[in-house]
This record gives C-alpha cells, structure tokens and sequence, in this order.
C-alpha cells in the first residue's frame, strides 16, 4: 500500500479539498502511474455533487488519465518503467461476459468497475481517481499513449474523444453525411473535431452565440444558434446524425425534429432528469433516439492510435489542483475552451 495525496468531495455540498489515501502495491498484472495530467470531465462534477444519486462518499473524480509508469507486477507485459500510460473511465470488469469477449467492456452484464466511484471486484473497496498523484490498475485497463502529441492535450481524449468516437463509428458516420453535434463543451469539442476528420459535413448547434467563431476554427462547417428561430427553422429534417452532448435539462423534441427521414440522435450527454419523447415524434420520419457508453478498451486505444495518426488532440485550459472548484463553476457557464486539464505536479 502506498499512502497518495488526492483532492476529494467528501458531501455534495462541500468543495472538494485536498485528501489522502491508500493505492494497492501493484499485484502481478498492474501497473503503477504517476499522473501528470487528469482532465475535467463534466461526470467528475455530476458525481461529486451526486447528481445522478450514486455517488459513495468520499469521492475522488477524474477519469481522463496520463502519466509515467513508475513500477509494473511481475507478469505485465504490455508496459515498462518509464513509459507513457494513460487510464479512461474503466479499470476492471469480469472479463468473461460476450461484451467484454468482444472489448466492448464499457457494458460488461456482471457491472464495468468505474475509475472513480466504482467497487472493486475483488471487494477490496471504493475506486479513486485521477485527482491524485499515483494510480494502480490492470494492465488491461491501461493504454498506450503516443510521445508526439502534447500529455495535456491526450487526457481528454481518455473520456471526451472515446465518447464521442465510438458512437460516430458505430453508426459509420462519413462522408456525405450530415451531422449535428449539440453542445460545445469537452464532448462536443471532440465530436466536431472527429466527425469533421471523418469527412461528415459538421454543423454546431449551440446556445451560446459567443462560440460561433471557435466552432468552425475546430472544423465545424456551419453553426447554429439553438435559440434563434431564424438559424434553426432550416436545419428542420436536415440531419443524418446528432449527437447529443448537452449535460442539463432540455427538450429532446426540439433536436428530433432537425433529424432526416431515418436520422438518429445519440444521446452521450447525461442530464439529471429523464426525458420526456412523445413516440410520435420518433414515428414520423422513422426516427431513432439512442444512447451510448464511452467506449471499450480496444476502441479506445484505436481512437488514440487514430488521434495520434491525424494529429488530433483536445484544446484545453491547464489549471492547478487547487482551482478545481472554481474550474467546476466555470463549467456550469460554459466557460471554458474546451477542457480542463489539472497538472497533477501542483497537488
Ligand atoms: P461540458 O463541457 O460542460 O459541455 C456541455 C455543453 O452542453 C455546454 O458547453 C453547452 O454547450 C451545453 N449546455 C449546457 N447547458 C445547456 C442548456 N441548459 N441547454 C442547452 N445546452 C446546454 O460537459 P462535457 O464534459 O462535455 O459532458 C457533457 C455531458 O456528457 C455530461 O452530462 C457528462 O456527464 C456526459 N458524459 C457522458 C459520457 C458517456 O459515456 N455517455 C461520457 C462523458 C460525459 P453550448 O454552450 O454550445 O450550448
Ligand atoms: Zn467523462
Ligand atoms: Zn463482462
């Protein structure tokens, strides 16, 4: 065991402040990781304050992960001291289910173990994450991170760049095809970024006018001011694809009706309450509403291979540990551009 220094929310009324606590020697199949940058997903916050009503007290979030290997078990294999790793959202499931047979271990039947928030299988206790300076995991769960790219800027692809790569490959979006990807936050950063790289003709749709710009320097080809009537009546029935990356309340209605005849939106973002979708809404135009995990573990290596290959990283704002609490309101505003990446070296 080795005693590590974390920032944690111990209710979900208070900040998160700095913590300790204990990291398992590594077991023969882990490796060991000194983290050097944790981005801030928007999960971190929903969890922290138990939006989501599951949260185990206390918590440390951060599940956007990259760092040094500083010592590996016995029978690793994959890794060795002094490399470059990184660590998504997942460090454990059963392995044996057909989805995880198929890497698809995200919706592992007997429960995927959260980097945060999650139970150990073994029944070893709570999962802590990247806010803090060490981390053990399996070496199945670890991930290769390229040397080229900047650290700062891979750590979001660890949750924002799988989330929104997955579901753009599942649904073999391309060229030719229209997409809207709703919400410019670190999802949606990363959403027009790979849909663009893909050869999908990109168009944002945001409630903040203040975006428009960034948008298209991201590789957005046009942009639409959600609150304008004038900018969303002709994208009614326009597109193929949206996805879907909006944290809050808001009416799922209004974006069915911008999807073609067999259009499809992705539901990626995670509101707090459930909605409501009249199924005539879905009937007319045969539409579909679907949802979807962040991605598996071989998934995910390959969208950092593919990040790596077409020179594609997250835009972000490197931020100290202790001004995560800030950082949290500030992405309640939407202001940020487009994620915050903690530098672990000022915890
Ligand atoms: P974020 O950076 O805060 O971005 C969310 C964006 O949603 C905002 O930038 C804003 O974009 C839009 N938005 C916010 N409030 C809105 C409102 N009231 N009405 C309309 N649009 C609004 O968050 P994130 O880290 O990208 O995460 C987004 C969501 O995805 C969260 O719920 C998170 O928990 C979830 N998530 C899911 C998965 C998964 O596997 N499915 C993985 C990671 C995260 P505009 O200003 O452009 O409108
Ligand atoms: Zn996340
Ligand atoms: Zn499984």
């Amino acid at each position: 065991m080795s005693k590590t220094k974390a920032y944690a929310a111990q209710t979900a009324a208070t900040p998160l402040e700095e913590w300790s606590l204990e990291r398992r020697a590594p077991k023969p199949h882990d490796v060991q990781i000194e983290i050097l940058y944790c981005g801030v997903c928007h999960s971190d916050l929903h969890t922290a304050r138990n939006e989501w009503g599951n949260t185990i007290f206390p918590v440390v979030p951060g599940h956007e992960i990259v760092g040094r290997v500083t010592a590996v078990g016995d029978h690793v294999s994959k890794f060795k001291v002094g490399q470059l790793a990184g660590i998504g959202c997942l460090v454990d499931s059963c392995r044996e289910c057909d989805n995880c047979k198929e890497g698809l271990e995200q919706y592992c039947s007997n429960g995927m173990v959260g980097t945060y928030n999650g139970q150990e299988k073994d029944g070893s206790g709570i999962t802590y994450g990247g806010y803090s300076k060490q981390i053990v995991a399996h070496e199945d769960f670890v991930l290769h991170i390229t040397d080229k790219q900047p650290l700062e800027g891979i750590a979001p692809l660890l949750c924002a760049g799988i989330t929104t790569y997955s579901p753009l490959k599942h649904w073999k979006v391309g060229k030719g095809d229209k997409v809207g990807v709703l919400g410019l936050g670190g999802l949606g950063h990363m959403g027009v970024k790979l849909a663009a790289s893909m050869g999908a003709e990109v168009t944002m749709l945001s409630h903040s006018p203040s975006k428009e710009a960034d948008a298209k320097k991201l590789g957005a080809h046009k942009f639409v001011l959600t609150s304008d009537k004038g900018q969303t009546k002709p994208v009614k029935g326009y597109f193929d694809f949206i996805l879907n990356t909006v944290s809050a309340d808001h009416d799922y209605n209004f974006y069915l009706r911008m999807l073609s005849t067999n259009g499809v939106m992705v539901c990626v973002g995670a509101p707090p309450t459930p909605a409501k979708i009249p199924a005539f809404n879905l009937i007319g135009g045969r539409k579909s509403i679907a949802g979807s995990n962040i991605g598996g573990l071989p998934e995910t290596q390959e969208m950092l291979d593919y990040c790596a290959e077409h020179n594609i990283v997250s835009d972000v704002e490197v931020i100290k540990m202790s001004e995560i609490n800030e950082a949290y309101e500030r992405m309640l505003k939407g202001d940020v551009k487009y994620r915050f990446v903690i530098d672990m070296s000022t915890l």
